[in-house]
């Protein structure tokens, strides 16, 4: 029933070609069917076209699909459903295969059944994209699940197996060390083993695959693990003999980063030589390390957002109460003055001399309480300081500073002295750098227990170091940082002294002329604040 033309045809057909006879025989295949099924010329002679026959095929009645052909033999046209063929079905070793089958019959002019022609479009890549697309929407989904990354990252490992991978792993580093932070696979005997690779293993060793990946930044993929790459990979005997123990066969690794810094790295662990990682399947790892990074990423945020938030609370409370304060004292002189007026008529000038004093201080704190919170919110913006075009004598912004706080000195019989270079020229905001000074200094009478302060200026290596030193209450060294950062105070929050942002925004306003603000001190033992600025 053949021509030359139909041969030709069937032959070049890139889609998979099988010619049944009216008995259920083969007649003929064309190569895109070997190809398809991966089987050689000679299986093809002696097997299929002398003794296979369709309707006795197993795998074809075990999936119930042997009742299309029954149809077809009929006379029908009959599409099939998406036919999946896995050679290890029969304990082959080879690629899975995807193909939408389609029989049709071949009839003469009477209606009689002359031949049945199987048609097999391969749709093995189609497929195995859309189930990956499936499952990575899949993995994504798990992102929505939970805040905690812990819970997540399970997740994440769990949702990977068995469709990409055996085993999984994820290590993190924290505080500079690798951690593991997960371990799965599907069979929990090699789980365990798996388990105490991570925990009798020391992660830090740079032969580690977990340590190479993370200092390269790049995926480690092992086609195919065998005894001599476990000796290679593995940096000690006991390490060789877990992996080998775990009958690893292929394994690949990826880094975990956020934005750009790398944090860990995920391994996949395959136990199966049909689950041999390839290439391709760099991409997908990649895909599920990103998501792994995300679910890190999120919680993090999340926290951060959570202490900004109760930051913020606290904030507002101390602002609240340190404002009430002076609002407060306030209030009590206008009441004073108001009921001397009405008992005892118009006031002497030493008693207005003296309330009018009082007032001012407290104006002055309130002015200042409310001078922290706006530059609070230049910090924000990075408008602290304009231009640094001038160019000023330190030693004056320091005198200017202390002169600021002549009366108080006398007032109180606090003792301070100061011993100032000339030549300190700075390229400078004057202003911003008597307030970082005028702070210190309010600072070392806040906390000076009333005892001398000393003042002092000096030039080096192109800088101009001015030191602030008290004999107060001094600072815990766990806490020398700690004071620079926002609404940081070590003393109690109800001591009314501050808002626990005047060091802040000093480290702000220095750091953006380019310099250093420091304390050295010692819990008891009083305080010495340094501020550095660049010379030109
Ligand atoms: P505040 O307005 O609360 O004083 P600061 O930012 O100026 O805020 O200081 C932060 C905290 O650092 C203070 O609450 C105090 O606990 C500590 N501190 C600052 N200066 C000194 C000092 N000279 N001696 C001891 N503790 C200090």
């Amino acid at each position: 029933m053949t021509s030359p033309r139909f041969d030709l045809l069937f032959e070049n057909s890139p889609i998979s070609l099988q010619l049944f006879a009216p008995d259920g025989r083969t007649i003929k295949v064309n190569s895109a069917w070997k190809k398809l099924w991966n089987l050689q010329d000679e299986y093809v002679e002696n097997f299929i076209l002398k003794e296979y026959n369709v309707f006795s095929d197993p795998v074809l009645t075990h999936k119930g699909t042997i009742e299309y052909f029954h149809r077809a033999w009929k006379g029908e046209r009959v599409e099939l459903p998406t036919f999946t063929y896995d050679p290890a079905f029969n304990g082959k070793v080879g690629r899975k295969r995807i193909t939408r089958p389609l029989l049709c019959p071949v009839q003469d002019g009477e209606g009689n059944l002359i031949e049945v022609l199987l048609i097999n479009e391969d749709i093995t890549e189609q497929q195995e994209e859309f189930e990956t697309k499936d499952f990575l929407a899949g993995v994504a989904a798990i992102l929505l699940e939970s805040i905690d990354y812990q819970k997540t990252l399970d997740h994440l490992a769990s949702a990977a197996i068995p469709y990409f991978t055996d085993g999984c792993i994820i290590d993190l580093i924290k505080d500079g060390e690798i951690h593991r932070v997960v371990t799965k696979h599907l069979d929990p005997a090699i789980a365990e083993i798996m388990k105490q690779l991570g925990t009798r293993i020391p992660l830090q060793n740079s032969n580690h695959v977990s340590t190479r990946v993370i200092q390269k930044g790049k995926p480690l993929l092992i086609k195919k693990v065998e005894s001599e790459v476990i000796k290679t990979n593995a940096f000690n005997d006991e390490h060789a003999r877990l992996v080998a123990l775990t009958g690893l066969k292929s394994g690949l690794s990826v880094p975990l980063s956020i934005r750009g810094e790398v944090i860990g790295a995920i391994h996949f662990w395959s136990n199966s030589d049909r689950k041999n990682f390839d290439d391709g399947d760099i991409k997908i790892a990649q895909e599920i390390s990103r998501y792994a990074a995300l679910a890190i990423d999120n919680a993090h945020l999340y926290r951060e957002a959570q202490q900004a938030i109760s930051q913020r609370e606290d904030f507002i409370s101390i602002a609240s109460h340190e404002l009430k304060t002076p609002v407060t004292a306030l209030m009590l002189q206008m009441e004073i003055i108001q009921s001397v007026l009405r008992d005892q008529g118009p006031l002497d000038s030493v008693t207005l001399n003296k309330i009018s004093a009082g007032a001012s201080r407290q104006l002055d704190r309130l002015s200042r309480l409310i001078d922290d919170m706006l530059d609070l919110t230049r910090v924000y913006r990075r408008k602290l300081v304009p231009e640094l075009t001038m160019s000023a004598d330190f030693k004056q912004i320091i005198l200017q500073s202390i002169s600021r706080f002549s009366e108080q000195l006398e007032s109180s019989r606090i003792q301070l002295t100061s011993d100032l270079s000339e030549g300190c020229i700075v390229q400078c905001d004057p202003y911003r750098i008597e307030q970082v000074v005028t702070n210190l200094i309010t600072n070392a009478l806040n906390y000076g227990l009333k005892r001398p302060i000393e003042i002092g200026l000096y030039r080096t290596n192109k800088k101009a170091v001015c030191w602030v030193r008290d004999c107060g209450v001094g600072i815990a060294k766990k806490d020398h940082e700690r004071i620079f950062q926002r609404y940081e105070r070590v003393q109690s929050a109800t001591d009314g002294r501050g808002l626990g942002l005047g060091l802040f925004i000093s480290r702000q306003i220095v750091d953006e002329h380019h310099g250093k603000i420091y304390v050295v001190s010692e819990l008891g033992k009083g305080s010495t604040f340094f501020i550095e600025l660049p010379m030109p």
